[in-house]
């Protein structure tokens, strides 16, 4: 039986061509298939999204080479300081404040803007000669077989893989294909994303306010610059988006507060409705599903790329082991091993999350005055503290090799 490639990616965002490298680096032949617009592929415009990259994706980034290439452009994020708040009243007095001195591995992690990840990633496949890029491509139909995939493309042609990935974000394909159901729902919230020049330093201090609403993170980019993450019900969302610049700077300076100083707009604005949505199975036959594609999560933690580039790192060291083993890298026993890794990390980490948005983003005050006890508890008791900030950074949990 002849294979095109021996694992075909469907989906070229951030973690199909994480994936891609992996997998080249352990002797796979891979084709990535990327549905984005060649425009779109091409440009470096901000779509507004920074990633707060934990501590173990930064290692991973630097396994495959590609942390040289963003690190320029990376902030590292020293401090978190977390606080409930409303609009005009400034933080509680009970704020948590995680400190990277606490920690001996050093910054729990980097701010990063999509932009300069989305182009290493991109660069680095496009130079990889075990990857194959179809870009413009869609995969728009699959079968399997006792062997293997085979997908059908949407430039007519039909591809042949041992494994077939699907890296296609929240709404994947594949894993409708697979029959793999999903279980979610909408918050009724929508991100307003942007980035904000500021008068004063951040020193690489990142924020997250709890505001009735939903969350506001204000994250540290390099120099005076933040990136936001203010979630609002939709409703308010589309009314605050459709305002003039200097409209929304008057709604958001409020919440903002005027410890960085002045603040003023440094790009486009966007908005991102925010939910929840997890594949019931992460594997199916000859079928394994990586970050959004297997779970999209609330971004209150700033954790969905985080666990995805993890699901990567997993996936490429459970298919690493299985060829040196001589298996069939895409027999169900051996995706259940990446299943099993993954899934109970992953259910706990989007429980966490939405129990967080919805024990934050309100303004009952016995839950607010519950909240700020229990932030006062974790910010007094240092192993606590610590064991959050080895959450944050990634550090918790069955490692794999690449992030180790
Ligand atoms: C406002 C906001 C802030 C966030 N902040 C953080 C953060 O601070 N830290 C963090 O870790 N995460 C964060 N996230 C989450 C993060 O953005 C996602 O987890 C990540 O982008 C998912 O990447 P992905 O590669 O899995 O999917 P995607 O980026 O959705 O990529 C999917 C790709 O698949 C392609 N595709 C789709 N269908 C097909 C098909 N049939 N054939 C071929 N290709 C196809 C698409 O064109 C796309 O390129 C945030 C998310 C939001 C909305």
């Amino acid at each position: 039986m002849s294979f095109d490639s021996d694992i075909l990616i469907a989906g070229g965002g951030l973690n199909g061509p994480a994936l891609a490298l992996a997998l080249s680096r352990a002797g796979f032949s891979v084709t990535v298939v990327d549905a984005r617009p060649a425009p779109q592929r091409a440009g470096d415009n901000f779509d507004g999204r920074g990633y707060a990259l934990a501590l173990a994706s930064k290692r991973l980034l630097a396994a495959l080479g590609i942390w040289d290439a963003v690190a320029p452009n990376a902030q590292p994020m020293l401090d978190i300081k977390v606080s409930d708040g409303r609009a005009g009243e400034g933080p509680s007095p009970f704020f948590l404040h995680f400190d990277h001195a606490e920690l001996e591995e050093g910054p729990m992690g980097y701010m990063l803007e999509d932009r300069y990840l989305y182009r290493a990633f991109q660069t680095a496949i496009e130079n990889d000669p075990a990857i194959t890029l179809l870009a413009e491509t869609s995969v728009i139909d699959q079968a399997t077989d006792a062997t293997g995939a085979t997908a059908t493309l949407s430039i007519g042609k039909t591809h042949r893989a041992r494994l077939l990935v699907g890296c296609d974000g929240r709404q994947s394909g594949v894993a409708q294909r697979a029959g793999i159901k999903r279980t979610g729902w909408a918050y009724g919230q929508t991100a307003l994303v942007c980035a904000i020049a500021h008068e004063r330093p951040h020193n690489g201090v990142a924020h997250q306010f709890f505001m009735p609403p939903g969350p506001l993170a204000i994250l540290p980019l390099p120099g005076n610059m933040s990136s936001i993450v203010w979630s609002e019900t939709d409703a308010n969302a589309a009314r605050i988006h459709a305002l003039s610049d200097e409209d929304y700077l008057a709604i958001l300076r409020p919440r903002f507060g005027d410890f960085l100083g002045e603040i003023s707009l440094a790009g486009g604005r966007f908005t991102y409705p925010l939910g929840l949505t997890v594949a019931n199975h992460f594997v199916a036959d000859h079928v394994a599903l990586v970050g959004d594609a297997a779970h999209g999560m609330h971004p209150i933690a700033g954790q969905g790329l985080n666990a995805g580039l993890r699901d990567v790192a997993a996936l490429a060291q459970i298919l690493t082991e299985a060829k040196a083993r001589g298996e069939d890298i895409a027999s169900i026993q051996v995706l259940e091993r990446y299943q099993e890794w993954r899934r109970f990390d992953t259910s706990a980490l989007v429980a966490a999350t939405d129990m967080t948005n919805k024990l934050f983003s309100n303004d009952n005050p016995l839950l607010r005055l519950g909240r700020d006890i229990g932030m006062g508890l974790i910010g007094a008791v240092p192993a606590l503290r610590r064991s959050f900030m080895r959450e944050a950074a990634g550090l918790t949990g069955e490692l794999p090799d690449l992030m180790g």
